[in-house]
């Protein structure tokens, strides 16, 4: 006996999304993965290799996938997103953080600026014209923003802004930042911060120091001191800085789950082969169980990953609120992804440690992911807060 089908309940890709993932699965096996131990210098893209890969990716009618289309772009959400970056996790080639090969890196917030915002900001954004941080981070406050010190005073048409922020990716390169500052400390992080456009050209913004770590990544530590900023940078009404931050880092979340996707992929491709040519004590690790086990695992997670960012993204791009899916994502697939590392590196042995494979590297960037944009533990103080009010 069969069962009846249930029409409005499908797992597949559309035909569009899955001829995108075929493209980008084509470009990063023959362009990116052939380079990607020597693509990269000071943890950027070669300047000249950026080019190069953004004219190939144009040819390929890639090009400004995700940008609307009242801008110019091809108008795709968030599930293409998921797609395109989970095929380009598969490769250390790019920088671990906020690059873009296929268009413009655009922060989703902008989308959301007024109009007048969006003409000085957003344009030359997709037009490739400016680039951006976000400075949330700052000494006394990473996880916990209501304990923020960067302080926003309104002073007539202007707020002066005084603080310190810390682990700002991109900042040596950035025309702007999406500031988050206290508007009014006594509020905490709901109604108490409010976000803004900072010109880092401006006076007052001082780099200090670019952060060495365990990552090939530098963010900075960046100094605000009595750094004026119009009014009119604000982005939409003060105290709702936090609200605008969940929603740029929700997407950020989601970003860190389609890329767990690919190093979770690229980890049970390079372990499966391995496995199977290696042969210690007469047999190949493939026959042993216990390198099966970890290679069925990390295949199991993959799957259940797959499951949760896509629902996510179909989420999002329904306009429903994500944060609970967005949390649950990044806890599974920063920590899976990190596992799934761990198991190939072990399953290569003292080759897993070996700098010419890319082993080594998904595993410390995704150990990293675990911490940026929310560590684990408070994602899932968030997500407590979520379950005790749906299920109390
Ligand atoms: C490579 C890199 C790039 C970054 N890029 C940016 C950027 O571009 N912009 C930006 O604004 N920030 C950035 N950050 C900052 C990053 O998002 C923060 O480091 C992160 O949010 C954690 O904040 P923290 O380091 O202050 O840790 P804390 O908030 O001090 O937390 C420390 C640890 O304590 C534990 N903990 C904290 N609170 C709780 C709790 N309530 N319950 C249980 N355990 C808890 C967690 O394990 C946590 O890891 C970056 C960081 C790195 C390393």
């Amino acid at each position: 006996m069969t069962a009846l089908p249930v029409d409005d309940l499908n797992f597949e890709l559309p035909e569009e999304i899955r001829m995108l993932k075929d493209t980008v699965r084509k470009f990063v096996d023959r362009e990116l993965i052939p380079i990607e131990r020597t693509a990269r210098e000071d943890n950027r893209l070669k300047p000249e290799l950026r080019g190069q890969l953004a004219a190939k990716a144009k040819e390929l009618g890639l090009a400004g996938y995700d940008v609307p289309r009242e801008y110019g772009g091809l108008g795709m959400g968030l599930v293409a997103k998921v797609t395109v970056w989970a095929e380009l996790g598969r490769t250390i080639a790019l920088p671990s953080r906020g690059v873009e090969v296929f268009g413009p890196n655009v922060s989703p917030i902008l989308y959301h600026l007024d109009d007048e915002q969006k003409k000085k900001y957003l344009l030359p954004t997709i037009r490739g014209e400016l680039n951006w941080c976000l400075a949330q981070t700052e000494p006394d406050a990473g996880g916990d923003p209501g304990s923020m010190r960067t302080i926003a005073v309104r002073e007539g048409d202007y707020y002066r802004i005084n603080g310190m922020k810390r682990f700002i990716t991109g900042a040596e390169e950035a025309d702007f930042a999406q500031l988050i500052a206290a508007t009014d400390r006594s509020k905490g992080s709901h109604g108490g911060i409010s976000a803004f456009i900072v010109d880092m050209k401006a006076p007052g913004v001082k780099l200090l120091r670019a952060q060495e770590l365990v990552i090939d990544d530098r963010p900075w530590e960046i100094a605000f001191e009595n750094v004026r900023v119009p009014v009119e940078n604000r982005i939409g009404e003060e105290g709702d800085g936090f609200k605008h931050a969940q929603h740029w880092l929700s997407v950020g979340r989601i970003r860190h789950a389609a890329r767990a996707i690919g190093v979770i992929e690229r980890c049970l491709e390079l372990g499966t082969r391995y496995a199977k040519q290696r042969v210690t004590f007469g047999q190949p690790l493939a026959e042993r169980q216990a390198v099966q086990w970890m290679l069925v695992d990390s295949f199991m997670e993959l799957h259940q990953l797959r499951l949760m960012a896509y629902d996510a993204a179909w989420k999002y791009d329904c306009g429903r609120d994500i944060r609970a899916e967005a949390y649950m994502a990044k806890i599974f697939g920063d920590t899976q992804s990190y596992i799934a590392a761990d198991r190939c590196m072990e399953i290569h042995g003292g080759m897993g440690l070996a700098t010419d494979l890319p082993i080594e590297k998904f595993w410390r960037d995704q150990r990293s992911m675990m911490i940026t944009e929310g560590p684990n533990e408070i994602l899932k103080m968030a997500l407590a807060r979520h379950v005790l009010r749906t299920y109390g």
